[in-house]
Parts: C-alpha cells; structure tokens; sequence
C-alpha cells in the first residue's frame, strides 16, 4: 500500500516532502519520488495522505499506486 506521484504532473514545488510522517518523499535533481516501501498511505495516523492533501495538483499527480 503505497502512494505514487505522476511525474509528468508534478511541478516540484516540494509542499508534500515536509508533511509526510515516514519521510517517504524524496527529492532528487528537482524530480520528486515516493518510497513505496516506507509510504503508509497515513493509515495509522490521518485520515487521508497528507502528501495528497498539501499537493497543488491534487488527485491528479499523487494517486494510489
Ligand atoms: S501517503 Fe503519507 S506516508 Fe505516504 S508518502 Fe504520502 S504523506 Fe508520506
Ligand atoms: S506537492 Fe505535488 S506537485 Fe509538489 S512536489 Fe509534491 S507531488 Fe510534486
């Protein structure tokens, strides 16, 4: 269970890497990438995944991998 982030809809801006509790974001010659192992979905602490909600594109660039 993992999110995934659209590259080709990401815009960098960075707003989901600080706000995800298991540091699964990560950055990399300015493209952004989550870490399927690590990422929780936020089950156990949020209602919904925080990197979804602080992303300006939305449900179209983070989606459930
Ligand atoms: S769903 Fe939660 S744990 Fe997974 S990358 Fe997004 S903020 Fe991090
Ligand atoms: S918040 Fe969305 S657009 Fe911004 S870096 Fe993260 S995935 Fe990309």
């Amino acid at each position: 269970m993992a999110m995934k982030i659209i590259q080709a809809e990401c815009t960098s801006c960075g707003d989901c890497k600080p706000v995800c509790p298991t540091n699964s974001i990560t950055s990399k010659g300015g493209m952004y990438r989550i870490n399927a192992d690590t990422c929780t979905e936020c089950d156990d602490q949020f209602d919904s995944p925080r990197c979804l909600d602080a992303c300006p594109a939305g449900e179209s660039c983070i989606v459930f991998a």
